[in-house]
């Protein structure tokens, strides 16, 4: 088992992108190595599997990596949510603020049916304003969110403090 402080040596700390002021935390040397990138499949996957998970609904397009791994291994679905005009079917939209601008996430207007139960992936939560519109979306459709896993939590941003309804989990906390 591999510790948190031994895989953030594998997380890319970059200065100034994509803007003047941000750290992007670069977690591509962490999937490049298989053995870590099962730990961490493994590692996010653990608190769900009792949960009766539905499906897994991950953001574009970080989330996609470690959310379509984990939706197998938690034996649910798959739901994209993705940035404006991606998805090819009717979709509904939520805006929402980035720490590095604005934007709006949309999902497939028939992705989730009332009352399934769906956990939202993401590589970073930093603002929680992507999950929040990623919570808002699963909500509109009547699905039920039993959480929020991700692997990277940026403290100092406040993220969980605007899930507050909601069960957040971080591997990784900077
Ligand atoms: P936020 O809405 O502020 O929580 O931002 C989270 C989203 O932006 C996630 O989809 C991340 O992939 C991306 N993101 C925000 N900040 C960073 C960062 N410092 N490094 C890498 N990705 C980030």
């Amino acid at each position: 088992m591999t510790t948190p402080k031994e895989l953030k040596r594998y997380v890319r700390d970059i200065p100034g992108y994509p803007q003047p002021g941000i750290i992007f935390r670069d977690i591509t040397p962490l999937l490049a190595r298989k053995e870590l990138f099962r730990e961490v499949v493994d590692l996010m996957s653990r608190g769900w599997s009792d949960r009766q998970v539905d499906l897994v609904a991950a953001i574009e397009a970080r989330g996609f990596i470690p959310g379509a791994a984990i939706a197998v291994k938690l034996n649910a679905g798959f739901v994209p949510i993705r940035k404006t005009g991606k998805l090819p079917w009717k979709t509904i939209g939520e805006a929402y603020q980035l720490e590095y601008g604005t934007d709006q996430l949309q999902v497939h207007s028939d992705a989730v049916e009332a009352g399934q139960k769906v956990l939202i992936v993401d590589d970073v939560l930093a603002t929680g304003g992507t999950a929040a519109a990623a919570v808002r979306l699963i909500r509109q459709l009547g699905g039920e969110v039993v959480g929020v896993q991700v692997l990277i939590e940026l403290e100092d941003l406040g993220g969980r403090k605007r899930l507050s309804d909601v069960d957040v989990v971080s591997e990784l906390v900077y």
